[in-house]
């Protein structure tokens, strides 16, 4: 069971670090991850260590900034050698973001995003600017999320990192499912895809390549509590 995080597991909040897990949640997971023999992971664009701090005190094994680094279920931490190629573009993101109120640019390390939720006018702005600095560049490519302009390594995906927890214990020789929302999830789709795993969409899922589609975060909470305790039943 590979899970996104952001609007799919979390409301959106208006600034990345003001998500909150509520109560039902953390119940919902530690029961799958039970039922499941531990072969739950979060696949998110956020940091891991930004993942355990909002599932304090809950270490899930996770994929972080898109699988730039991956902590498998033994805790190992794994980074992709990703090339600095975002170095020399970062000091113009950050221009920008500091020259446009409502602007935000998020550092994840492997990957660059430049919000624009507060500040919706910004959109075509900020699309021309990561469109100039990707143009030229066959290493980085731009993917457009919900508000959001990331700008990140081709070398780094989702699918990546579920192809690799699905390589190792407890994951392999099960079918994997992956739910998410975003287009940053659909490499992690298609791989569940390829596999005959299950994958599922939250929200708006024109154009994606996800078998199903559930309406929004709640559908999701209450569709993980229903496989919870249908697996516990199962086992009775
Ligand atoms: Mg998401």
């Amino acid at each position: 069971m590979f899970l996104d995080v952001d609007g799919t597991l979390l409301e959106f909040a208006h600034q990345p670090d003001a998500v909150q897990t509520g109560t039902s949640l953390p119940i919902i997971l530690d029961q799958l991850v039970e039922r499941l023999g531990g072969a739950l992971a979060l696949v998110s664009g956020r940091t891991v260590e930004d993942l355990d701090k909002i599932f304090f005190p809950r270490c899930f094994p996770a994929a972080g900034q898109h699988g730039f680094e991956r902590r498998d279920a033994s805790g190992t931490l794994h980074r992709a050698d990703v090339a600095h190629a975002l170095e020399d573009i970062r000091p113009q993101l950050k221009t920008f973001s500091d020259g446009h109120m409502g602007a935000l640019l998020e550092d994840k390390g492997s990957a660059l995003a430049l919000h624009y939720r507060q500040a919706p006018g910004l959109k075509s702005e900020a699309l021309e600017l990561v469109q100039r600095l990707t143009a030229d560049r066959d290493e980085l490519h731009y993917l457009a999320g919900k508000m959001v302009y990331e700008i990140k390594s081709r070398m780094v995906n989702k699918g990546v990192a579920i192809a690799c927890f699905m390589e190792e214990s407890p994951f392999a020789g099960r079918l994997p499912i992956f739910i998410g929302d975003d287009v940053t999830d659909e490499d992690g789709f298609r791989f569940v895809n390829q596999e005959g795993g299950l994958s599922i969409r939250v929200g708006d899922a024109c154009g994606s390549v996800a078998q199903f589609g559930v309406p929004n975060v709640q559908s999701v909470l209450g569709w993980l509590h229903d496989v919870a305790k249908n697996l516990d039943e199962g086992k009775q």
